[in-house]
């Protein structure tokens, strides 16, 4: 038999405290870059959960935060959970009735808040029914001014704590540690609360050798929001393993990003094809030394096999795809070539690329199609099922919980095929698929492959009803700075045709200014779907 010590997070702070004090974390906030090493942030942690103690958070209290990525957030993202209240990370860019659903519905007993994004708090402030304290997380000189009383400055509580804090021994690694809600395209955002054991194990997942990889070895720079499915879980497999960070801060921009991956040598980072896009574009407009990194980890949405393409071919730089969700914590498939694939001519090593990889250790799936269980010959469509112990089991008291968990699973709303090696490919959200004809019509095969043609910078494809064929697809194409103008829509049917079947081909080629983004930079589709609506039955 073997003994049962508990999943905490503590011991992932602990362990950075005690084998990698010297390892640094470099955190960019409104006023400047600093640098920190993981001894400091260990204390400066410890004096967090001290002072939240001292406010009167409880074990199981949940604490909001609504911050960009830097050192005070990732302190935050150990002292809550490590002290036993519960780290809910609220996505700032979601509007303010839902960042107000979102906080009365978790119950959130105090908000961190970055100094620009207090004044958004102030305004709403009358109608938090459950907030006792709200810590401004900046310098005691850089506090704004405000009339709410229970407003703490971050790093004076700090300060004002005794530094003898010990995080509790005996947490359950059952209970919950962070909580995030989607965010929702109909509806109100659905809460996902994760437990100290799924966020041990999902770290686990990410240092694997054929997952993510990360090890002390690294230098991580997560673009991706820390509200944002916690960064994908960079911060807390960072911290464990004693990977140096790089938090990139407010507003940031492609230009900051390459030249922060340029002066600290960053290996791996991550975040969504839209960062990847704007990124691109401004390696291919300057010159920048990239050679530090080993991994762009890209997931949220499909990344497109031309962008994979410039990544690796043009400038060198390894790419890999993965896929999860909110719900997942969020790794699930990722794209890691198998020893005999390598082998394989570098166009069919892209297609491979290109799908969302293959099923990490430690979760199952199913794929279930019209008639049961689909068949995996890269062919059969079917919603994408998983179940493992980073997988949410429901959504936080919310009654929408039984659509997406039956029998022991959770149903995606994702439709995949997976192919003969286990590769699994998105075909669209369920939402999102043309349906023409009684057939269906992959959006993002479309999106794809127009955004392989050189002068696309983004596109998207929505439907549009169609009396004959129930639903038709549109294309809505961004062109790149220099060839607006310059290409026609013959061209671009002339480029898809002896890419797809006829009938997959979109009725019409809209050219836009821009493409509308959810909160997180995804194409938003539903805003999406209605303007190119409107337009069209103008156009009648
Ligand atoms: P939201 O629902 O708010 O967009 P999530 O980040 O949880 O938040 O989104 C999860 C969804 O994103 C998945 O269900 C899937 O549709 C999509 N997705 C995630 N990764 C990929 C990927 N690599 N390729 C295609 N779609 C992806």
């Amino acid at each position: 038999m073997m003994m049962q010590t508990p999943l905490t997070m503590t011991q992932m702070i602990r362990r950075a405290e005690k084998f990698f004090p010297k390892k640094e974390v470099v955190s960019r906030t409104g006023s400047g870059i600093q640098r920190f090493t993981y001894k400091t942030i260990a204390e400066r942690t410890k004096r967090l959960a001290e002072s939240l103690q001292k406010l009167g958070i409880k074990r199981g209290d949940k604490v909001g935060t609504l911050a960009w990525n830097h050192h005070r957030h990732l302190e935050a993202y150990f002292a809550i959970p490590c002290s036993g209240a519960v780290l809910h990370t609220i996505n700032i860019r979601l509007s303010p009735q839902h960042i107000i659903y979102i906080i009365n519905h978790a119950e959130d007993q105090a908000l961190l808040i970055d100094p620009d994004i207090f004044p958004l708090i102030e305004k709403v402030k009358d109608q938090l029914t459950t907030v006792k304290a709200f810590i401004v997380m900046c310098a005691e000189g850089e506090m704004p001014e405000t009339t709410i009383e229970s407003v703490y400055n971050y790093e004076r509580l700090l300060q004002e704590a005794s530094g003898n804090y010990e995080y509790p021994d005996d947490l359950d690694e059952n209970a919950p540690a962070g909580m995030c809600y989607t965010s929702a395209t109909t509806g109100n955002p659905k809460g996902v609360v994760y437990s100290h054991r799924g966020i041990v194990l999902h770290s686990m997942a990410l240092g694997m050798a054929d997952s993510a990889a990360v090890s002390e070895k690294d230098i991580a720079l997560p673009v991706v929001p820390m509200f944002h499915v916690n960064a994908w879980g960079l911060p807390f497999a960072a911290v464990w393993f004693g990977t140096s960070l790089v938090l990139p801060g407010p507003y940031f921009t492609p230009k900051l990003i390459a030249e922060l991956i340029e002066a600290e040598k960053v290996t791996i980072t991550a975040g969504v094809p839209t960062i990847w896009l704007g990124l691109l574009k401004e390696l291919d407009e300057n010159n920048y030394d990239m050679s530090s990194l080993r991994s762009v980890l890209c997931g949220g949405s499909a990344a497109p096999r031309g962008m994979i393409k410039a990544f690796e071919e043009k400038h060198g730089i390894p790419f890999m795809h993965a896929y999860g969700m909110t719900e997942t914590s969020p790794l699930v498939v990722i794209s890691s070539l198998k020893s005999y694939q390598e082998e394989l001519s570098s166009e069919e090593k892209l297609n491979i690329k290109a799908m969302q990889g293959i099923l990490v250790p430690g979760l199952e799936m199913k794929v279930v199609g019209k008639d049961g269980e689909a068949s995996w010959d890269g062919k059969e469509m079917g919603e994408l099922a998983i179940r493992g112990p980073w997988i949410a089991s429901g959504y936080y008291r919310d009654e929408r919980s039984d659509e997406a968990f039956r029998d022991g699973w959770l149903y995606t709303g994702d439709v995949v095929t997976v192919d003969e090696e286990g590769f699994m490919k998105i075909v669209d959200r369920t939402k999102d698929l043309i349906k023409s004809g009684g057939e269906w019509i992959s959006s993002v095969d479309l999106e794809n492959a127009l955004m392989a043609h050189e002068a696309i910078f983004e596109a998207a494809v929505v439907s549009v009803p169609h009396e004959e064929w129930q639903e038709r697809p549109i294309a809505c194409v961004v062109l790149k700075e220099g060839y607006k103008g310059t290409v026609t829509k013959e061209e671009l049917y002339t480029f898809l045709q002896p890419q797809f079947a006829k009938w997959w081909l979109p009725d019409d080629i809209l050219f836009m200014e821009e493409i509308p983004k959810t909160s997180v930079g995804k194409f938003l589709k539903m805003r999406l779907r209605d303007q190119v609506r409107t337009m069209s039955s103008e156009l009648k």
